[in-house]
């Protein structure tokens, strides 16, 4: 029966490592351990993110706000210098006709006109016209003019009206760009008004503008300027087609219109926010904006934020991947002690690997204390064996166990040969040299029995002083031929006693001679009858 129970478990035996225990709908240690970790370092590396780009977000937009609105300062203070140096240079040349009687095109205000466009280098024309509306000079420079300047009908008008420094609103001049005009009155010494002196300014051709505007030094982070006039058209752009656009619902431009300069962030009318900063130009009357889109904001923080990524990529990658290898390290022995109490569960009779010695304290404590506890099972479960298919006296299989043996060889049909063998005069052993004596001949018998018997035959003590030997796949001649072996190797045993010992063995074989069990013990029980009836000590078939 023992050797049934060692046979199986040495086909079964595998390391630990290799079974494999279906737990449905369970999350394992080492999975949920792992994931905690992944979870752990993906949300402290997005909340990291996440807290960096909004904190750099306010920072970003602080700053572009201030630096706008610093870039439309310094235009404003530009454009403001150039129309008070224009207007002073004008108001000068004024001055220059107070002894004249007449703004007609004499050589001498020829001359003074000629000079007035010179001397700035700004105008695109100068003219002078008489308080009755006749432009009676117009000087375009020297170089070739295609086109006599047209001096607006209603900006003229205005000016002659105003009979003080004047300046026009925008006006789209012949080439359809943006002109203003100014102007200075020009009165005799005795302070009779006899017209204007004026010059035109092209917008987009004034160089002093368009430098100001290449100048631009946030150009590279996405903002640019422009300028407006105090209806809320746009005066000068860098985008040339947008000139004379109306963008009075700008809220900025509301607040230059207000007279008001500050920086804030605005909705344009095509519902794309903006970081402006505007300035008041006093001297024209016009405003400067300067304004950034916030998405090339958001997009240099994404820059910012995917910088960031790939330097504390790397080092999250090590940190996760050794946090990832400790927390299996870890769990390891959870699972091998996991496995190993599930294994015990399963195959109590069977042998199990040591645990190794752990590293983490409570670990090798919980191994050392399943440890023991698998033991004292084991050993707990060896005793219950032995005490159910063992006879005490010899160490051999007792009854219930040759019983179960040979019910299983019945069952499965195999070939075996049954040997019953009684010890012969026992009974005389008993009464001449007393019980003890007596058992301990049955102990040397039972000894010599397993000593002699094959690795795969089976002995057991089915009672008193019978034995029953069962031989697996043994024909005839080898049937006899191992009761003979037995026999001899007794009745040749040197017992301490100095008591001859022999043997009588009865023996049947399945199923040459008969299949049920019942046959087969009542044909060895006869051959042994025949045996003691022939004399004892002998082998009958
Ligand atoms: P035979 O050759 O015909 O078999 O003669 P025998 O003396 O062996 O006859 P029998 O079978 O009647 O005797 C068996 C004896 O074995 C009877 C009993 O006292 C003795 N016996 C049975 N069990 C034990 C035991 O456990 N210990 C000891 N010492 N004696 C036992
Ligand atoms: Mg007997
Ligand atoms: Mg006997």
């Amino acid at each position: 029966m023992e050797k049934v129970t060692k046979r199986a478990s040495e086909g079964r035996k595998k390391g630990l490592s290799e079974r494999f225990y279906y737990t449905r709908g369970k999350v394992s240690l080492r999975a949920l351990f792992s994931g905690l970790v992944i979870l752990t370092f993906v949300m402290t590396l997005t909340l990291t993110l996440f807290a960096s780009y909004r904190s750099e977000q306010k920072l970003l937009e602080e700053r572009t706000l201030s630096a706008n609105f610093r870039e439309s300062d310094r235009v404003a203070q530009a454009i403001n210098l150039l129309f008070i140096s224009i207007k002073n240079n004008l108001n000068a040349f004024s001055g220059e006709f107070v002894e004249t009687t007449s703004l007609d095109a004499s050589n001498k205000n020829v001359d003074r006109l000629k000079l007035l466009y010179d001397s700035g280098g700004y105008y695109a024309a100068v003219f002078a016209a008489q308080a009755d509306g006749e432009i009676s000079i117009m000087y375009q420079g020297s170089g070739e003019k295609t086109e006599r300047e047209k001096v607006e009908a209603a900006a003229l008008e205005n000016a002659l009206e105003a009979r003080a420094s004047f300046q026009s609103l925008p006006y789209t001049d012949p080439h359809g760009g943006v002109a203003v005009l100014l102007s200075e009155p020009v009165y005799t010494e005795s302070g009779e008004y006899l017209g204007i002196v004026g010059g035109v300014l092209h917008l987009q051709t004034l160089n002093v503008l368009s430098n100001l505007f290449h100048e631009n030094a946030l150009e590279h982070t996405g903002s640019y300027s422009y300028v407006v006039d105090m209806n809320g058209k746009i005066v000068y752009h860098p985008d040339k087609e947008r000139i004379g656009e109306d963008v009075g619902c700008n809220s900025a431009v509301a607040h230059l219109i207000n007279g008001e300069s500050g920086q804030e962030k605005i909705l344009n009318s095509k519902d794309i926010t903006f970081l402006a900063g505007y300035v008041t130009v006093s001297a024209a009357g016009w405003g400067v904006i300067t304004q950034t889109p916030t998405s090339l904001i958001s997009e240099q923080q994404m820059e910012q934020v995917r910088g960031t990524l790939l330097v504390v990529l790397v080092p999250f990658l090590i940190l996760a991947a050794s946090a990832l290898f400790l927390a299996r390290r870890l769990t390891a022995p959870f699972v091998y002690l996991a496995n190993f109490v599930a294994g015990a569960a399963d195959r109590p009779g069977e042998a199990m690997p040591s645990i190794r010695r752990h590293w983490n304290r409570e670990a090798d404590l919980l191994n050392q204390a399943v440890l023991r506890t698998v033991r004292e099972m084991k050993q707990q479960h060896q005793d219950l064996n032995d005490v159910a298919f063992k006879d005490p006296l010899t160490g051999l299989l007792n009854r219930r166990a040759l019983d179960e043996a040979l019910d299983k060889l019945e069952r499965e049909g195999s070939t075996f040969s049954l040997l019953l063998i009684d010890i012969d005069y026992f009974k005389s052993v008993n009464d001449t040299y007393g019980h003890a004596a007596g058992d301990e001949v049955l102990r040397m018998v039972a000894h010599t029995l397993e000593k002699t018997i094959d690795s795969m035959d089976f002995c057991g003590r089915y009672g008193g002083e019978e034995f029953v030997v069962l031989l697996p796949d043994r024909s005839i001649p080898e049937t006899y031929e191992m009761a003979e072996r037995l026999r001899m190797a007794v009745a040749n045993h040197k017992n301490s006693l100095q008591i001859p010992i022999t043997l009588s063995i009865g023996a049947s074989i399945c199923p040459l001679q008969a299949k049920r069990l019942g046959d087969l013990f009542d044909l060895a029980d006869r051959a042994l009858y025949r045996a003691k009836e022939g004399g004892r000590n002998r082998v009958v078939i």
